[in-house]
């Protein structure tokens, strides 16, 4: 038997009704399979607490959650309360930049009974690796003058280090699945950290040359999510364009509701964050109608990456089943509860042969 602990932070709006449904199938799918236990520590950290205390988590929070296995998050954020960048800095980015969760991985899939906008062959299946700690959004630059001679700096910050690790984590990862990857590159236009981009992808290929590898310029490549994205297997791309490409990736699945997330820590030094790819919803919060698919879908990347294969693929085949039943929240064109689609899940649980 094993034992997980989890340390759960349900956060802020929509968070706080998808998670313990999350929670719900997660136990259910471990007494099914009969062999781990999960422990799950709630914390009460968000917009809420910030009010009440004037921050977004205790302060000794990252000692707190490094005692963990895992972490899943459900939303963070309500500007109503607190500011963007002050809940996103002091929750979410802390937890990710003091944990060195490099990776930030998403998953873009068609299965019957999504709401995809596509015309075009639906049957993708994409994993998208976004470098997670540096690349664009870096804190390096300024801003100097003022009126009409004002200029904004702001450099993108690229190690070989970090390119490396999204890289090889990236082949690895297809070596696992299709066999295919494509590097998100801009090369043509950006004309340094790109050309030293494709550098690193054209040595680290060389270790893996099963691989059918080639590159896209990211233009091109938003463009291909739409007209073919069943050519694509793994993507691998910095901080700013993974984060484009996954919420194409949302949109061509058909709701954001869907979509899941992890936040990888690759060094096991610390633990990964799982949390999807949606945010607090304010504006559906309290109805009981927000998707938990994304939610549960993040839990069953969790399992995956705790060694837990089976029952993450018992997890993602139950949510198919779900959705083909029609059994669906109204973001996908239907008319179930949240509750009422984590229980359906839970039927659908079971030992796969
Ligand atoms: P954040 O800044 O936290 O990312 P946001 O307002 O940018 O928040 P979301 O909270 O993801 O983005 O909401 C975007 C839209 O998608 C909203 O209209 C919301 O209602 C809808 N939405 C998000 N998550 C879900 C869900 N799980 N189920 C149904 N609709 C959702
Ligand atoms: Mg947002």
């Amino acid at each position: 038997m094993k034992h997980y602990r989890i340390a759960v932070i349900p956060g802020d709006g929509i968070g706080k009704e998808v998670v313990p449904v999350a929670l719900d199938v997660l136990q259910h799918t471990a007494e099914v399979f009969g062999d781990v236990t999960f422990n799950f520590t709630e914390f009460p950290w968000g917009c809420d607490f910030y009010q009440k205390y004037g921050m977004m988590m205790e302060e000794d929070g990252i000692e707190q959650l490094d005692k963990f296995d895992a972490i899943l998050l459900g939303a963070v954020g309500d500007p109503r309360l607190v500011p963007d960048h002050i809940s996103l800095w002091g929750l979410l980015i802390k937890i990710r930049r003091s944990m060195d969760q490099s990776l930030n991985i998403r998953p873009a899939k068609y299965f019957e009974g999504l709401a995809s906008p596509l015309t075009a062959p639906k049957e993708f299946d994409i994993m998208v690796v976004r470098e997670n700690s540096e690349g664009e959004y870096s804190e390096v630059g300024g801003r100097i003058h003022r009126g009409a001679d004002e200029v904004a700096i702001q450099n993108a910050v690229f190690t070989r280090k970090a390119t490396e690790r999204a890289m090889r984590y990236g082949f690895q990862l297809a070596s696992q699945r299709k066999g295919k990857l494509t590097s998100a590159t801009k090369s043509n236009g950006i004309v340094h950290s790109m050309p030293f981009w494709d550098s690193v992808f054209d040595e680290v290929r060389e270790e893996f040359p099963e691989i059918k590898a080639n590159q896209n310029h990211i233009d091109a490549l938003a463009a291909f999510f739409v007209s073919k994205p069943q050519e694509f297997d793994v993507i691998v791309a910095s901080n700013l364009f993974g984060d484009i490409l996954t919420d194409i990736g949302g949109a061509i699945m058909g709701s954001i509701g869907i979509a899941p997330a992890a936040n990888l820590n690759i060094t096991g030094e610390h633990p990964s964050m799982f949390e999807p790819v949606h945010g607090s919803a304010p504006d559906i919060y309290g109805k009981g109608i927000a998707n938990p698919i994304g939610q549960i879908w993040t839990a069953k990347m969790m399992l995956d990456h705790l060694g837990e294969v089976n029952m993450g693929a018992s997890l993602l085949q139950a949510i198919e089943e779900t959705t083909a039943a029609g059994v669906k929240t109204s973001d996908i064109g239907g008319q179930a509860s949240t509750k009422e689609v984590g229980k359906e899940i839970n039927k659908r649980i079971k030992v796969l042969s």
